[in-house]
């Protein structure tokens, strides 16, 4: 206490003014008359003695512990709050973030939807194991099903076979690698009519864990483009005159049967049948009946070759071509000799080709037999029918004879 103070009356201070007149012992706080600092100072009146002991302290002094440990847990608190507004806000901008993805998903979904829905193609997208999840209205009218009836089915589902064999390969080839592929089917609506489908299949993003992918399939209808390419295929490959197989095809069709002979160790056999003075037959009768007589010389050699997988061609002016398949020497023979006979039995009238009198055919034969190495060609079995038919001219004609090569070495009908 300051010296000053000793003596001077302090009765009129707060605390004998106010605080002992309420109570004897207490604590009250104060601004010092003296420096004019705060100080909290504790007061005790005996009652006995009357005295009154004040102890005062600087109320930074009183408070030094408490805010030291205030100030470390307002620390604690103010680093807690921070890390929790912090975490707060990153959640807050993960959940935007999230929302908006979702929203652009939702976008997009309906954007697709939107496309789809529109489009006259059927729209269809598969899961993984190749069931459907989507599948747009246009189905109804392109497969005549309801899509209700297409979702959660398999793609394979209901499908011919050799359809499923195409679509299934194709879907290999997505799988292996490739971003787009195409397959051309045919599919059997419900009423029984037979559509042509040609179908793009896509890849989407593989989901994350999944080994295979999504796909997306766009499915038009073909038929009437299918119809005009095949009729333009016939076209392209037939005959304007006798509507036999033309050389072009013929050609195709030779190497693919030699190929297949060879690896199949079966017998090919071609014949070369070429009309008897024919250029005899037209300075007679006119060139119109030497076309009808072609048209019908065709005719009775498509008649005379029966089995689906042999060829009958028109293979240039009045030589007509005939591939054979799995048919050795013998079986050739006997083709190509009622061929000859069947011709002849038409019995058209040809005063230029003695001594029938009659249109005939000269034929000759070539045969690949079952052990011929793949070395052998197009163009050696052709020559050596082109030879026969060569020797059958100089014979006088209307005869088979069978190529030098061949297994059987030589062999010729007689004329009749
Ligand atoms: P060969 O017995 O030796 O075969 O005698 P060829 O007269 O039949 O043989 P050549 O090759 O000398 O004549 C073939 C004739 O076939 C010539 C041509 O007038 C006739 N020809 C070829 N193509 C046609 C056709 O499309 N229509 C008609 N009418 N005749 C054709
Ligand atoms: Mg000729
Ligand atoms: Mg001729």
């Amino acid at each position: 206490m300051e010296e000053t103070l000793l003596g001077s009356n302090i009765s009129a201070h707060e605390l004998f003014a106010h605080h002992l007149k309420v109570r004897t012992v207490g604590a009250y706080d104060y601004q010092s008359p003296v420096d004019g600092k705060v100080r909290i100072g504790g007061f005790y009146q005996s009652g006995r003695t009357g005295i009154v002991v004040l102890a005062a302290a600087s109320e930074r002094g009183v408070f030094l512990e408490w805010t030291g440990t205030a100030k470390a847990r307002w620390f604690y608190v103010a680093v807690l709050l921070a890390g929790t507004s912090l975490a707060a806000m990153h959640w807050r901008h993960q959940l935007r973030l999230r929302r908006e993805s979702e929203a652009q998903l939702a976008a997009r979904e309906a954007e697709f939807r939107l496309l789809a829905e529109s489009s006259s193609d059927v729209i269809a997208r598969f899961d993984e194991a190749g069931i459907r999840e989507y599948v747009s209205p246009s189905s109804t009218q392109i497969l005549g099903i309801e899509p209700q009836r297409l979702i959660g089915k398999s793609v394979f589902a209901g499908m011919a076979e050799d359809a499923e064999a195409t679509v299934r390969s194709a879907a290999e080839r997505l799988q292996d690698g490739s971003t787009q592929e195409k397959s051309l089917i045919k599919h059997t609506r419900p009423d029984g009519e037979e559509v042509w489908l040609e179908t793009a299949l896509s890849k989407l993003p593989a989901r994350e864990k999944a080994v295979a992918t999504r796909v997306v399939a766009i499915t038009r209808d073909v038929t009437q483009h299918k119809k005009k390419q095949d009729e333009l295929d016939v076209l392209a490959n037939t005959d304007e005159l006798t509507k036999l197989a033309n050389r072009r095809f013929f050609n195709t069709r030779f190497g693919e049967m030699m190929q297949r002979a060879c690896r199949n160790c079966t017998p090919l056999s071609l014949l070369m049948i070429d009309a008897d003075r024919f250029k005899q037959f037209n300075d007679t009768y006119g060139h119109a009946a030497g076309d009808e007589c072609l048209r019908q010389i065709g005719a009775v050699v498509r008649n005379c070759v029966k089995r689906p997988g042999d060829i009958v061609a028109r293979y240039g002016g009045e030589e007509l071509a005939v591939l054979l398949s799995d048919t050795d020497i013998q079986g050739a023979w006997t083709v190509a000799e009622r061929t000859r006979l069947q011709v002849r039995g038409l019995a058209l009238a040809h005063e230029g080709n003695p001594p029938a009198g009659h249109v005939t055919v000269s034929i000759g034969l070539a045969t690949l037999p079952p052990e011929a190495s793949a070395d052998v060609t197009t163009h050696a079995l052709f020559s050596e029918a082109d030879a026969a038919l060569y020797r059958v001219k100089n014979a006088g004609r209307n005869q088979v004879v069978c190529g030098e090569q061949s297994y059987m070495k030589t062999n010729s009908g007689t004329a009749s």
